[in-house]
């Protein structure tokens, strides 16, 4: 193409730039680069097209090109050199085309944010094509608009808006700026801008955010064997040893019940329904794997690095990697992120870690556990026996004391009541004192073992049992004492071992910051650990103010009727308001699914717990009852926005649904009404 050629190309994109309003042209630092400051449209109409060549260095004025017939000389340049040129030496650069759309809405974007930027606009160019294709070999994207701030790359249009939101182009303007978050010099004195321990619900979430706003993000996650062995992929917990496969384990156990279910509604099944227990756990763990390999991917796609390593403090600011192979490495960071979650606890009983397996062996055991002792009245202990009684096995919860300490005693009675009823046995008042192996297993062929339990009362009368499988799931520990925290000087609660953090999730350490299970005082659940990482990146990288609420979360216990819950506790709320103040509205409930199966009447259970000098303010919300869950993560939102008792009456309820039940409480604790439900 001939520069004569080019010019009408040439004055087209002024006059756009001219009626668009958007250009002022300073400094020309060759064809079809111009440093652009966007003024206002006004101002801008002003200028004559004169005007705009006026300043330009090193271009010949467009007169001389109608003067003459001789062709400018354009000395040919590398596209590379072009490209890495204009994002070296412009703040904002932005690769561009006159007429495209998209083009025009990014640099009026940085007009409206009065940004100066750099613009090669490609379509004005001889060498238009060849930036494109040095653009799709930096970045892999070769469509304009292509943005870059401070030498990062934003990528188009709606990435480029999308960062504006998101607070990521202000945190990429800052990097230059000596902004107090995030100075340049740190990205220089430290390896990452933030470094991640603990690859779990919390540290993905928070190392991806991190990252999706520009700053230089690595994530350390390593698994530790269990006693057995037994060790997992990326993602920690919840996806491995936790939530996942618990539900999908529950979810296993409902079918049983339901195929039991179907044949009262016609369906002709086999007289006993047979589970296999390999079948299932192949089939969950290869879900598990597909999670564990799009964490990865995710990762890699938000540019966060993966090390698949231990990780100890050396000093606040620096830390030591090791990976299985025991390779080492240092690496620094501004910022450095907790969240390393818990592990199982053992009872130091003899026994306990040669013979005993915990949640994290459970989800993922080669053979079937045979007859199983599970000790602990935690949550994980009851699920984990729902879930196995529900699959036919035999099992026994062994409980010191008090069932799901914390929660709504009145309803985990109701839900060891329940559990009773449905084939699990409870020894209540007993702990485990001694473990021994009567018998090894065979994997080859698929059996257990036999193991001796020897259990103590607090008459101190012993009892001894034979189990093929004990589980132990007595609590958690904070993974916090081998991490070398005390180079660090992190606060930790010395009763727990948990990190004690502000409302920010800051530590004493200005610069290290916690989250998830192993905060002090919060509760561990996984979309707490998300929120606190997904918000605490946005305000070290972005724009965010927003501190996590965790208050009124609601939550779920997945026993075979499963408990949700949000709020206060009846213990909780008489202990804040006083019992005179507290009134409760409640109910039990049958399923309609459960009638003609002619199975549990009245086993589910409804409560609004409400103050009543707040006029009548429902501050705990509990209901027993299949789907549990999903009919309190949508209550939920009723308790956060401060619903009152009038609230929920004036609701009206869907037919024939459980949930309903909330909208027509009207009997309270206190009239001693009877609570059964007659009718539909
Ligand atoms: C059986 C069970 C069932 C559960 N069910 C539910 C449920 O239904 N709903 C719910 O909301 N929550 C449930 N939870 C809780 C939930 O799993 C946790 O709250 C959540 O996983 C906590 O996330 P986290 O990021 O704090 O830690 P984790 O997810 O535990 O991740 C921590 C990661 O850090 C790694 N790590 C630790 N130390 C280091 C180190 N020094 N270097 C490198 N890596 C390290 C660990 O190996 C792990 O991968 C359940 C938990 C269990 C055990």
């Amino acid at each position: 193409m001939s520069s004569r050629s080019l010019l009408p190309q040439f004055f087209f994109s002024i006059e756009r730039h001219l009626t668009l309003g958007v250009a002022r042209q300073t400094n020309f630092t060759r064809i079809g680069i111009r440093r652009v400051s966007y003024l206002k449209q006004k101002s801008v109409l002003a200028l004559s097209t004169r005007h705009l060549f006026s300043d330009v260095k090193g271009f010949i004025p467009c007169h001389r090109f109608l003067s003459s017939n001789m062709p400018p000389v354009v000395p040919k340049t590398d596209p590379i050199k072009i490209v890495e040129d204009l994002i070296k030496n412009n703040r904002i650069a932005v690769f561009s085309k006159t007429t495209c759309p998209y083009c025009i809405k990014v640099k009026q974007l940085f007009s409206a944010l009065n940004l100066e930027i750099g613009v090669i606009e490609v379509d004005t160019r001889e060498d238009g094509a060849d930036i494109q294709d040095a653009l799709l070999q930096k970045t892999g994207q070769k469509t304009v608009p292509n943005v870059f701030v401070n030498g990062e790359h934003v990528g188009g249009c709606d990435k480029t808006i999308e960062a504006h939101h998101s607070g990521r182009l202000q945190f990429l303007l800052n990097k230059s700026q000596g902004d107090a978050s995030v100075e340049m010099t740190d990205a220089v004195k430290y390896d990452y801008d933030l470094v991640v321990i603990g690859g779990g619900s919390g540290g993905l979430a928070a190392s991806k955010e991190a990252a999706l706003l520009g700053a230089k993000v690595a994530v350390c996650d390593f698994v530790v064997p269990t006693p057995i062995g037994t060790t997992w992929g990326l993602g920690g917990t919840c996806v491995n040893v936790g939530c996942i496969p618990k539900k999908l384990m529950h979810q296993a156990a409902i079918l049983g019940q339901s195929v039991e279910d179907a044949k009262t509604f016609g369906w002709e099944l086999p007289e006993k329904a047979k589970h296999d227990w390999t079948t299932m756990v192949g089939a969950i763990q290869a879900h598990i794997g597909s999670l564990n390999w799009g964490y990865r991917v995710a990762l890699r796609e938000k540019k966060v690095e993966y090390i698949n390593a231990f990780a100890e403090f050396v000093d606040p600011h620096t830390l030591k990697t090791t990976d299985k192979r025991q390779k080492e490495k240092t690496i620094t960071a501004k910022y450095i992120l907790l969240a390393t979650g818990g592990r199982p606890r053992y009872p130091d009983i003899p026994g306990a870690q040669e013979f005993g397996i915990t949640s994290d062996d459970i989800f993922s055991l080669p053979h079937h556990p045979g007859k199983t002792l599970l000790v602990g009245a935690s949550y994980i202990a009851l699920e984990c026996a729902g879930f196995l009684a529900g699959l036919g096995i035999n099992s026994t919860v062994m409980v010191r004391s008090i069932l799901l300490r914390g929660f709504d005693q009145q309803i985990a009675n109701l839900i060891g009541n329940y559990m009773e009823k449905h084939k699990i046995r409870f020894q209540r008042g007993y702990v485990p004192i001694k473990l021994e192996r009567i018998e090894e297993g065979s994997p080859e062929e698929g059996t257990p073992g036999r193991i001796m339990v020897t259990s103590q009362n607090e008459e101190g009368e012993l009892m001894e049992e034979e189990y093929n499988t004990v589980l132990f799931a007595i609590g958690r520990d904070a993974c916090t004492n081998k991490i070398g925290i005390e180079k660090a000087n992190v606060m930790l609660n010395p009763k727990n071992g948990k990190v004690i953090c502000d409302e920010k999730e800051q530590t004493n350490i200005p610069h290290i910051y916690a989250i998830g299970d192993i905060l002090d005082g919060k509760l561990e659940l996984t979309p707490v650990a998300i929120q606190a990482g997904r918000l605490l990146a946005k305000r070290l990288f972005g724009n965010g103010t927003l501190i996590t609420d965790y208050v009124n979360v609601p939550t779920t216990v997945f026993t075979p009727l499963e408990y949700g819950c949000v709020g206060l506790s009846e213990e909780d709320a008489i202990a804040k308001y006083g019992a005179d103040d507290i009134e409760v509205y409640h109910s039990f409930l049958t399923p309609l699914e459960v009638t003609v199966p002619k199975r549990d009447g009245n086993e589910g259970y409804a409560k609004l717990i409400c103050v009543k000098s707040l006029d009548e303010k429902v501050v705990g919300f509990h209901i027993l009852s299949p789907n549990a869950g999903e009919i309190t993560q949508g209550f939920a939102i009723g308790l956060k926005l401060g619903a009152k008792k009038a609230d929920f009456d004036n609701l009206i309820g869907i037919h024939p649904t459980i949930a309903e039940v909330f909208t027509t409480l009207n009997s309270t604790k206190s009239s001693g009404a009877d609570v059964l439900q007659k009718g539909c």
